[in-house]
């Protein structure tokens, strides 16, 4: 079976986001933005693909073609105020993953079937499990530019 198109994955991808912010699950984030200062925390984002090219046509979205690389091990998307700037099309990780301070992580099982929904995809666009953001962010940047051309 042929892999989606970009737009179809990326609707998908974004389908699995509102399935996910209609769950009862309360979590109070008050922006501290620990949780995107990997080198912190010890911790990055894996995300699947659709995840990717959902990230990275945010980024795009104002005009930017490449990703920073900062030099302190933050998100590449984490900008100087500390906020997301991708806040809307931020990956699933980064919706579910929450400090112990703003009421701990979303349990695996309370989101297993979307996880499913988005490996699935994954496998149909040629990936093969997540994998680190900045890793996967440019693979995505990479494809959709070779796309765009
Ligand atoms: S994508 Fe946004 S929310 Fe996720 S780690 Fe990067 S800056 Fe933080």
């Amino acid at each position: 079976m042929p892999p989606p198109p970009t737009a179809a994955a990326i609707q998908s991808v974004r389908a699995v986001y509102a399935e996910l912010a209609l769950r009862p699950l309360q979590r109070a984030c008050s922006g501290l933005a620990e949780c995107c200062r990997f080198r912190l925390t010890g911790r990055t984002p894996f995300l699947t693909r659709g995840e990717a090219l959902v990230a990275a046509a945010a980024w795009r979205a104002a005009g930017r073609s490449t990703l920073p690389r900062p030099a302190d091990g933050a998100c590449p998307l984490l900008a100087a105020n500390g906020r997301c700037q991708i806040y809307e099309g931020r990956p699933f990780g980064c919706r579910t993953h929450f400090c112990a301070a703003a009421g701990g992580p979303y349990a695996r099982g309370e989101v297993r079937d979307l996880i499913q929904q988005l490996e699935t995809l994954d496998s149909q666009l040629g990936g093969n499990g997540a994998v680190n953001l900045p890793v996967a962010l440019e693979h995505a940047m990479a494809a959709t530019t070779r796309r765009m051309r």
